[in-house]
């Protein structure tokens, strides 16, 4: 998919296809040089897809849709590694801690095919709900475990390993 392809698709209204273009803009999130070309067209893409998918489903549409924004935001104004994506963020307001949206599709597998992470342990989580993995990325070095975890569908929860911790 090209970079003309991405934006026709996403910028389409057609669920199917703005759906497939999110995702290819998340699994390209660690690769600035692909998504450079987008951060140009991010006021369209924003303008195009607002409210496209409201509610409906298990994880719902909107959901992709907000997070390959939230890819091209962070490759737009962040100097922080992009390993960052893989890990969920909070916000303190008022003292209370409100989860920000995160993206739970990240297979470490597929990260490591890509060359994005490589991997140090492997172990099996108890009860055999899946493993956990201790990987490292390939550009900073920061470290993240992963978990695999399944709830009608595959996912992995990113925790970044702290330092002398
Ligand atoms: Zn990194």
């Amino acid at each position: 998919m090209t970079t003309k392809e991405i934006i026709e698709f996403i910028t389409s209204q057609d669920s199917h296809k703005v759906w497939e273009a999110a995702c290819r803009i998340i699994n390209m999130g660690q690769d600035y040089d692909k998504i450079a070309p987008l951060i140009a067209h991010l006021p369209l893409i924003k303008a195009k897809t607002e409210g496209l998918h409201k509610g409906g489903g298990l994880v719902s549409k909107q959901h992709f849709i907000d997070f390959a924004i939230k890819t091209i935001e962070f490759h737009e104004s962040s100097h922080e590694c992009p390993c960052a994506l893989y890990v969920k963020e909070y916000q303190l307001n008022n003292d209370v801690v409100t989860r920000m949206h995160q993206y739970d599709g990240f297979d470490p597998n597929r990260e490591i095919e890509k060359g994005n992470v490589k991997i140090l342990n492997t172990t099996l989580i108890q009860n055999n709900q899946g493993y956990s993995y201790l990987v490292e990325c390939t550009k900073c070095e920061e470290k993240y475990q992963v978990e695999e975890l399944e709830y009608h569908f595959q996912w992995w929860h990113w925790k970044r390993v702290i330092k002398n911790a």
